[in-house]
């Protein structure tokens, strides 16, 4: 008889430092697919499920498929919602006796009252199938892997690429392990190993091709290569964001059986984390570096993009910083206009107020002043006006929906501002041009977003310029960690270990 394999995928990126947490609503804007719905949405999809769905395909695994919650960072997971997700993995898993279990987590979700989601989530399912049914992993690698996440499954394979474009290859890996533990005397356990580090790894980039998270992957690989026994030498940089004991870089060896020569892989890879953690392929420059790097610009055709990493919506921050825009208005650079800014109040005002208004606002900065600077004062004539519905048409994520809520276009003096309801990466041309603006026509755009934003913003620019506002996404030496283990690096002073 075929095996039977439960296939589930829950992903959360959790930015601890967001004061308001995701209710349920907020993963159903993006979907939440049970039953006979998951292989409709995902077969065929370069997504881990699309990877499982390919493999248990090839290998004829009779499949049940109790839920997919596609990743869509914010906050906290709402603590409804959470349960909502923990009972339908759990109660199917003990339903459905499955003979293998492949799940796919981010690793950095965090619940209201609960650090260790990931590990809650998995607990529910090991807690259903029992000890002796394999339970195989996929994780983002900006996850944050706890003891207990490891123990409670048998490998974990994380993705390889950053940007992630091998969600489907990690989903294949992990039913490549499935088969082969269904097959094996022992399952596998994983090994795992960290350092007193906040980040590591190079925040697992790889589109420069070289640097210290491809020399990390050679090392995997090679260890891999060294003993058969070993299942996967798995890398996470973690994500310093989620605020609990064990946000950070770890390294995951599955092998069988647990040994001592197994974990010391794991070390070896977390002494060079721990002897590479300065060295970065990429930086963020500071406000004022990114105005001085606006002014150096070659000059030429395209616009000067100006992306604010530290307030990006997709890093789980507010979207509603202020630090460019003030600088902006002080630089006197030509055609300036900032997008993406939200500010709900100004939105509505904007829209009661109707297309040639004056209006005196105080825009953004309303949620947390602290990180990203607090509301500008200005008076400002209403340009233009929409709802915010539009659907990607550039190169990320095209044809998918996406809602801005009630939008403005604003000018204040020379400055232009395009002012949302609702918190989004500026990702797509089409969210520009709801009131007009192409990105071509723009002397500066100053944008929030990360690096999934420069898939439609870099080409065709005179300069790119990534910048951190001092936002909640920041690396921001005063966000409020409270639950991080101490000492760790960068924060405290460490000498060597
Ligand atoms: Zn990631």
């Amino acid at each position: 008889m075929n095996a039977r394999v439960m296939l589930a995928a829950c992903l959360h990126e959790s930015n601890s430092f967001n004061r308001f947490s995701a209710p349920l609503s907020h993963f159903e804007r993006q979907g939440v697919f049970r039953d006979a719905a998951v292989p409709d949405r995902f077969a065929g999809t370069r997504t881990e499920m699309g990877g499982f769905l390919a493999a248990a395909g090839q290998r004829g695994w009779r499949i049940d498929t109790p839920l997919s919650v596609p990743p869509a960072s914010a906050g906290p997971v709402a603590r409804a919602a959470f349960d909502t997700f923990r009972s339908i993995l759990h109660d199917s898993a003990r339903a459905i006796r499955p003979d293998g279990v492949l799940l796919a987590l981010h690793g950095a979700m965090v619940a209201e009252d609960e650090d260790d989601a990931d590990a809650v989530l998995a607990e529910a399912v090991r807690e259903a199938v029992g000890p002796g049914v394999p339970v195989m992993l996929t994780l983002d690698p900006h996850g944050n892997v706890s003891d207990r996440l490891a123990a409670a499954v048998n490998a974990i394979t994380a993705y390889r690429t950053h940007p992630h474009t091998d969600h489907f290859e990690a989903g294949q890996r992990a039913a490549a392990m499935l088969a082969r533990a269904l097959a094996a005397a022992q399952l596998p356990v994983v090994h795992l190993a960290r350092r007193p580090l906040l980040r590591g790894f190079d925040s697992c980039r790889t589109e420069a091709g070289h640097g210290p998270m491809h020399e990390a992957l050679a090392l995997a690989r090679a260890e891999e290569a060294n003993d058969p026994a070993i299942y996967e030498v798995s890398i996470q940089s973690g994500f310093g964001l989620a605020d609990s004991w064990h946000t950070g870089p770890t390294a995951a060896v599955s092998a069988a059986p647990r040994a001592r020569k197994f974990q010391a892989v794991a070390e070896r890879m977390m002494d060079f984390a721990w002897n590479n953690r300065a060295r970065e392929t990429f930086r963020l420059l500071s406000v004022n570096e990114a105005i001085a790097a606006a002014r150096n610009a070659p000059p030429g055709p395209g616009p000067i993009v100006i992306s604010d990493y530290g307030d990006a919506p997709g890093g789980g921050a507010y979207g509603d910083a202020t630090a460019m825009l003030s600088a902006l208005i002080a630089s006197g650079l030509p055609g300036i206009v900032v997008a993406g800014l939200r500010d709900e109040a100004a939105a509505a005002a904007s829209h009661a107020a109707g297309v040639g208004a004056r209006l005196t606002l105080d825009l953004g900065g309303h949620i947390d002043p602290r990180f990203g600077g607090g509301p500008v004062r200005l008076e400002a004539e209403v340009l233009a006006l929409s709802p915010g519905v539009y659907v990607n048409d550039g190169p990320y994520a095209t044809g998918q929906r996406g809602t801005l809520g009630p939008s403005a276009l604003l000018r204040a003096g020379e400055v232009r501002i395009f002012v949302n309801t609702h918190a989004r990466n500026v990702l797509d041309p089409a969210q520009l041009r709801l009131v007009g603006l192409t990105a071509g026509a723009c002397g500066v755009l100053a944008i929030k977003g990360m690096d999934a934003t420069r898939a439609a913003f870099q080409p065709g620019s005179r300069a790119f310029i990534p910048f951190e506002s001092g936002g909640i996404a920041s690396r921001n030496p005063a966000l409020p960690y409270r639950n991080l283990r101490r000492p760790i690096w960068p924060l405290d002073p460490i000498g060597d270990l």
